[in-house]
């Protein structure tokens, strides 16, 4: 008789540990630089933990309703109007989820039906696929060129059928900066138009945007808006990743669905601090500053590396840097950045895990959502090699 765990069949026999969980626990074990992982080593703001603090002693401590506080709800639907001048119902369309991650993975489990195909564009960030495959979707990947991450729209065309259910894009991207512009939006739209397509809207990095481009919300869009599922993430936005806070905002019909599963998903998410970020959210320079701020700190950053065996060009929003090492090493990207973590003590994270089939194109992302003094450690560190 075959053993029990001989006989268990995985439901995701190929996904391995995710790149994160590899890289920042080598990262602490090397005891190196942490520019792996996307988060911050820097607090989020004290106003904002000690209105944590206050909700949970006024007894915030017990469920929150199931799609979120009313409030909290309430001003996205504000700063949705004022940033993008559309409307959305804080009562039907604006759902808050324990981060992104859990948007992505309730509006996947909503609608991809088995045999469903959903178009991504690779490099993807990592959730996307097997979140798809758990449902019994089909992934079509459509790998980006890596000088310029460009979307061919007549590409994507030839690739839509009667099966494509939905349609994922991720602006600022992560792992490469790439900004979809406004005529990516309208040939996407013209696209999608008289189609009963999906789109799931990954925009986390809305407010991480360089250089004076403007985040081409999918809200903008009629057309797109109409069939779209924007997802959001506090921990992006207020420096507070292990908070595990976000939103989805969808039409109502949409979110209907969305709410079906995640009231069976997570109930509802963290009470107190949702309190708390419906009082932060009523100052907008808490995130209208944000692009500044981390504009800044990639500045810092390649005018710090200019000198080194690195090539790059600049990152146009989120708070990642890829760095071309094709001039240092021939060696896979993964093996590097394991021997850089090992040997000179810094992490990054190797682009061909997020690639089709693992394509190597010899880039690591680096995370400069960091204190200027850790950048210059790191900058010196990638200057010697
Ligand atoms: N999408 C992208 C593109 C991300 O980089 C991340 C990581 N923050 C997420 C979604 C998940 O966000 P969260 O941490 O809020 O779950
Ligand atoms: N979004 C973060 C990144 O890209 C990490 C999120 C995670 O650890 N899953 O690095």
């Amino acid at each position: 008789m075959p053993s029990f765990q001989n006989s268990f069949q995985s439901k995701l026999p190929k996904i391995p540990t995710s790149i994160f969980a590899i890289m920042s626990g080598l990262a602490t074990k090397e005891n190196a630089l942490n520019l792996s992982q996307g988060f911050p080593n820097f607090e989020s703001d004290s106003k904002l933990i000690e209105m944590v603090n206050v909700a949970m002693k006024n007894g915030k401590n017990q469920y929150a309703p199931m799609p979120g506080i009313f409030s909290l709800r309430k001003i996205i639907a504000e700063k949705m109007e004022s940033l993008y001048g559309v409307s959305y119902n804080p009562d039907t369309e604006i759902t808050i989820t324990a981060g992104a991650t859990q948007a992505i993975f309730t509006t996947i489990a909503a609608t991809v039906k088995k045999d469903d195909e959903v178009l991504i564009f690779k490099p993807a960030y990592d959730c996307y696929e097997p979140t798809i495959a758990l449902f019994g979707g089909k992934t079509i990947a459509v790998q980006l060129n890596p000088e310029d991450f460009k979307i061919d729209w007549k590409e994507v065309k030839k690739l839509i059928n009667n099966k494509t259910r939905m349609i994922i894009i991720n602006s600022p991207h992560n792992p490469s900066g790439r900004v979809l512009s406004k005529n990516d939006m309208l040939q996407l739209e013209a696209l999608l138009k008289n189609t009963n397509i999906l789109l799931l809207s990954d925009e986390v990095y809305e407010h991480i945007i360089f250089d004076g481009e403007k985040h081409q919300s999918a809200a903008l869009f009629p057309a797109l808006a109409e069939r779209t599922f924007i997802m959001a993430s506090f921990g992006k936005t207020f420096h507070n990743t292990g908070w595990k806070m976000g939103y989805c905002i969808a039409p109502a019909e949409l979110t209907k669905e969305f709410r079906k599963v995640h009231q069976f998903n997570v109930f509802s998410v963290n009470h107190p601090t949702q309190v708390a970020l419906a009082e932060y959210l009523k100052t907008p320079s808490n995130y209208l500053e944000l692009g500044k701020f981390y504009q800044e700190k990639r500045d810092l950053f390649l005018s710090l590396i200019k000198g080194s065996r690195f090539e790059f060009t600049p990152s146009k929003g989120t708070y990642f840097q890829l760095l071309n090492f094709k001039k240092i090493t021939i060696e896979s990207d993964v093996d590097f950045a394991i021997r850089l973590t090992k040997e000179q003590k810094i992490a990054g994270i190797p682009i061909s895990v997020f690639n089709e089939n693992n394509y190597d194109t010899k880039v690591l992302r680096f995370c400069f959502a960091k204190t200027n003094e850790t950048l210059k450690k790191a900058a010196e560190i990638l200057c010697n090699i």
